[in-house]
């Protein structure tokens, strides 16, 4: 029997799982990334959770070195004094680490870039990708792996559209060679947090340039969500200096000076003195807009959605990464165990990996409501909305104690 074969939309983090996966029980498997050439200089810090490193050890990739242990978490005041201390060993990533990892274990050969998918087609014969160039291809299955703006998802499922979630988080990395005196070595070693009147921000060490783990080498990496209203404020800072608004993310070369200048200033008025040093001398700061998103259903005849395509849980849970490489591996295997009945291994993937999302989404939109009831006059946030004690926040903010398999079950 010739080998079945997939077509996987997206060739970040969430396709490059699913094509290994595929690829490890026996499917021909093809890549379409719509960027024109390698996506790892994206430069983001992750943390990661034990299933990451179990999903990569079983696919049959090192683990070893996909990061940086942290031991202990603190939390700042306002004046630079430790409020809180927390015992917790995590490993935190970052995304171009991941993603040097899976793509450099993918024939290069069947990973094209420059293919932007237009729509899908589906007959009773398979499933057809037609690309913005013309180009089509045919397969068995076609995931869409194609992030939380999928087409894929939008030629199916129009009606599942991404949620804003009224705040933005604004992140950079900081070589470790600019941590020079012995506090900030020793903060360099640590997971930060803080959290300001209706804002949070965390800071932990993280790979360097070219994914270097060793000591020295690394970078500490910050997320600090801050509420920002859609109709002026993200337009404002989306906004370039010719004048050219650019939707919800503008290129970060193109943040307006002034806008830069202004967070700065903001980190030296609401942050820790250690914070707003780091922040202060990043480099290349950048925001992401926050987006909530679910999807009814994962898979539809022979597509199915997976990872941020599919649902998209708020950063906090930190969980990202770690969902995407778990819906890859669920769906190879659901495809392995149903031995040949397709559409009953595409049905189990779409309940369980629905399940796990739906829960997720939840879990990450409580922890983050507090920020988001921001924009609403204070007499009006609920009880579920007022800000939690830095305690809590401590143990649940992309935690290593979330039981993932309750989650599932
Ligand atoms: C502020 C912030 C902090 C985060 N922190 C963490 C964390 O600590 N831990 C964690 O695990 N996760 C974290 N995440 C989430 C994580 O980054 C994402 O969940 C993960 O990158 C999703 O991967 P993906 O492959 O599903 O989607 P994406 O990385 O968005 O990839 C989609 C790919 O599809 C391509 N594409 C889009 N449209 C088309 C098309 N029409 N044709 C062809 N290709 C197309 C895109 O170019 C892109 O390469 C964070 C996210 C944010 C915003």
């Amino acid at each position: 029997m010739s080998k079945q074969r997939a077509l996987i939309i997206g060739g970040s983090i969430g396709g490059l799982f699913a094509a290994n996966w595929l690829r490890k029980i026996g499917w021909d498997v093809t890549v379409f990334e719509r960027v024109g050439d390698d996506l790892a200089s994206r430069g983001a810090g992750i943390g990661t959770h034990d299933e990451l490193r179990a999903v990569i050890d079983r696919l049959g990739l090192p683990v070893d070195d996909i990061g940086v242990w942290v031991e202990r978490r603190i939390c700042l005041e306002r004046d630079g004094r430790v409020s809180h201390r927390l015992a917790t060993a995590q490993l935190q990533s970052s995304w171009a680490r991941v993603y040097r990892l899976l793509k450099d274990a993918f024939p290069a050969a069947d990973y094209h870039f420059g293919m932007a998918l237009e729509r899908v087609e589906q007959d009773a014969g398979g499933v057809t990708a037609i690309f913005v160039d013309g180009a089509r291809a045919r397969g068995d299955l076609l995931v869409g792996a194609d992030g939380v703006r999928s087409t894929v998802r939008g030629c199916l499922l129009p009606e599942a559209q991404p949620r804003y979630a009224g705040y933005v988080a604004w992140r950079g990395i900081v070589d470790e060679s600019t941590f020079v005196s012995p506090e900030e070595r020793e903060l360099f070693g640590l997971y930060t947090m803080a959290f300001p009147e209706g804002e949070m921000i965390l800071c932990y060490p993280v790979p360097g340039r070219d994914n270097d783990s060793r000591p020295g080498h690394r970078g500490y990496n910050h997320i600090w969500y801050r509420p920002t209203d859609f109709d002026t404020t993200l337009r404002d800072i989306s906004t370039d200096v010719a004048g050219h608004c650019h939707g919800i993310s503008i290129p970060p070369p193109l943040i307006r000076p002034d806008v830069v200048a202004r967070i700065k200033a903001d980190a030296h008025r609401l942050l820790a003195p250690q914070i707003a040093a780091i922040v202060e001398r990043t480099g290349q700061l950048f925001y992401q807009a926050i987006f909530d998103l679910e999807s009814p259903s994962l898979a539809l005849g022979r597509v199915v959605l997976l990872g941020d395509a599919a649902f998209v849980a708020r950063p906090h849970v930190g969980v990202g990464v770690t969902k995407a490489a778990m819906d890859a591996e669920c769906l190879a295997l659901e495809i392995q165990a149903a031995a040949g009945d397709l559409d009953a291994a595409l049905a189990r993937y779409d309940r369980a990996r629905r399940l796990f999302g739906t829960r997720i989404v939840e879990r990450a939109r409580r922890l983050g409501a507090y920020i988001e009831a921001q924009l609403k006059p204070p007499g009006q946030r609920t009880e579920a909305e007022k800000q939690p004690s830095p305690e809590y926040l401590m143990r649940e903010i992309g935690t290593v104690n979330l039981d993932i398999h309750a989650l599932t079950a």
